[in-house]
């Protein structure tokens, strides 16, 4: 397995529409392993192929805490085809949106259909943190991101406080060399 780098806002790559997944093959499930490490490296609980720059309909959650043992699950094709009418807010932040944090408004329940690591057909009905994490995860296989959801307003600044910090970051890198160890964030980003 290896690491991958992940794609951070406002990066164009994370805008663009990611296409679905033909079959499930070697090919995909090295990409799907690869992702998982990076996710828990980061670390995550939730990783998009085009967080890594590859612009398929994959994946990657792992939202395991002491009452929901779920463990990893690979996902190619995710598509939701059912929605509660009760929505519910939850702070989100992302892997792609370093350091940023805001309350996200969508479904409370929501039933995903998915192609699994052997590329069998399921379907799992998602509630509480995972339901959040599955839309969340979908949205950046169409190019959306947790930001797209809030005020322009809001976004504009988070997005210029990137730019600024990506910046500042090339300009230190340029003066010192490469950053050795990176900060962890503490929270767990999806
Ligand atoms: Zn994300």
């Amino acid at each position: 397995m290896a690491l991958l780098p992940i794609l951070t806002a406002p990066d164009p790559r994370l805008k663009k529409k990611s296409l679905p997944v033909e079959t499930v093959d070697d090919g995909v499930r090295r990409l799907m392993d690869d992702m998982l490490e990076t996710m828990y490296d980061a670390p995550g609980i939730g990783l998009a192929a085009p967080q890594v720059g590859v612009l398929k309909r994959i994946i990657v959650l792992d939202i395991d805490r002491e009452d929901t043992k779920t463990g990893p699950l690979f996902m190619a094709n995710p598509e939701i085809v059912e929605a509660s009418d009760e929505d519910v807010s939850y702070e989100e932040g992302c892997l792609s949106v370093p350091d940023h944090y805001s309350d996200v408004v969508r479904p409370a329940t929501v039933t995903v259909r998915y192609l699994d690591r052997d590329g069998l057909l399921q379907e799992l009905a998602c509630d509480g943190l995972l339901a959040t994490c599955v839309q969340h995860e979908i949205d950046h296989l169409d190019g959306v991101l947790f930001i797209d959801h809030i005020s322009a307003l809001k976004r504009n600044m988070i997005l210029r406080k990137l730019l600024k910090a990506r910046k500042e970051q090339e300009r230190d890198e340029a003066e010192r060399g490469p950053a050795k160890a990176k900060a962890k964030d503490p929270e767990p980003a999806i």
